[in-house]
């Protein structure tokens, strides 16, 4: 499959720049296309088909015509992933966060929110947005979240909302512990898996799975962009929450549906990931790979149990030049992560080795940062 994609990724134009590598093309180390699906064989085919068969768009919201045969079919298929009742798609992973958990918390008289200080802006928009009492705990601290829960009126309804893998930082959560924690306070769990699904799991439902925890999840969400390489985003959990928020969100009832052949794809993605581990294994492989070669040069970068490999600048302006020098100069795409998006002094090149890179792809990759790092003056590492 992948000398496949290799060939086939000969076919698209080339960008050309100023090199002094001799490569010709631009080999792109930022995507959060993680597994390569975007380009995959049997989901092109299937968006194809579709895009034949039903048009381009869904025309109209779910509730008034824009529902399709393929748009209930994912819902079954992402069901069945994380062994959850139903499953609810929205337009994207920002929306299905913000949409559930507005909905959730401003529903549910009285509610806290517990939301762990490393939450994405689309959780913390909805949290915000439902106008619930919000409480932070300390980033992946399920002690912190015990603490604070013990400080609420127990018979208020509460919801802890956190990420199993964090993407700046590539930590993972504490799942287990976090949902002891709720369960001892008769809290629900909100899990935002999107930095997982595909990635992790012998059938690709994330770190849940790979745990075996997604049974203590109240509700697991996931997108469809990432790992599965399409667009979209959904909840899964019981059925009746699922129906509650189907009911009651403006962000899923007030909007286009996804076009029928984006759900056909994500079908064809999330199947072929649930049967096949080669791409999971093969990433893996990558991640390795690349962070030895980043060792054996002395490149600082972030330890963590995930395939994010943070390479740490810790300044804005050098961060910023070390991703144009490497573009310009060697034909190597990492964008710079500055504040806001990481605390000041922070300062990285997030880099997602894919199943697609090659050995020579990585050997490149850290042979240029090598040489930009040693013309800045930058410290390597011990
Ligand atoms: N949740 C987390 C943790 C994210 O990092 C992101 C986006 O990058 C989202 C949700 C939103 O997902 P999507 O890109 O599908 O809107």
């Amino acid at each position: 499959m992948f000398a496949d994609l290799e060939r086939k990724a000969g076919a698209f134009p080339r960008a050309t720049y100023h090199a002094r590598s001799g490569r010709s093309d631009v080999t792109v180390w930022c995507s959060n296309d993680y597994l390569g699906m975007g380009q995959h064989p049997a989901v092109l085919e299937a968006m194809h088909s579709a895009l034949d068969r039903c048009g381009a768009g869904a025309g109209g919201t779910r509730n008034i015509s824009g529902t399709n045969h393929y748009h209930v079919l994912l819902e079954q298929e992402l069901a069945e992933l994380h062994r959850k009742e139903a499953a609810l798609i929205f337009t994207s992973g920002y929306v299905s966060n913000w949409a559930t958990l507005s909905t959730l918390a401003s529903r549910l008289p009285d509610c806290v929110v517990f939301s762990d200080a490393g939450n994405h802006a689309s959780m913390i928009e909805g949290i915000r947005h439902s106008g619930a009492e919000r409480v932070v705990f300390q980033h992946n601290n399920p002690d912190d979240l015990h603490r604070r829960l013990s400080c609420v009126d127990p018979r208020r309804p509460k919801l802890v909302a956190f990420e199993s893998v964090y993407s700046m930082d590539g930590d993972i959560a504490p799942i287990a512990e976090l949902c002891d924690v709720a369960d001892a306070h008769g809290a629900m769990t909100y899990l935002d898996e999107v930095h997982a699904v595909g990635l992790y799991g012998a059938h690709g439902g994330g770190i849940s799975e790979r745990e075996g925890l997604s049974h203590r999840l109240t509700v697991i969400e996931g997108t469809l962009a990432k790992g599965f390489g399409v667009i979209g985003g959904y909840i899964s959990a019981s059925a009746a929450l699922c129906d509650f928020v189907r009911s009651y969100a403006s962000g899923f009832i007030f909007t286009t549906a996804l076009p029928p052949a984006v759900a056909a794809g994500a079908i064809a993605s999330i199947r072929h990931l649930k049967a096949s581990g080669v791409e999971r294994e093969r990433h893996r492989d990558r991640v390795t790979r690349m962070r030895a070669l980043l060792d054996q040069a002395g490149i600082p970068h972030m330890r963590n149990d995930s395939h994010i490999v943070p390479v740490m600048v810790c300044d804005p302006i050098l961060c910023k030049q070390i991703s144009d020098e490497l573009l310009t100069i060697h034909g190597v795409y990492v964008q710079p992560i500055n504040y806001p998006t990481v605390p000041r002094g922070t300062e990285r090149l997030r880099v997602t080795p894919s199943p697609l890179h090659s050995d020579e792809d990585i050997a490149h990759f850290v042979e240029s940062l090598s040489e930009v790092w040693s013309r800045i003056g930058l410290r390597r590492a011990a």
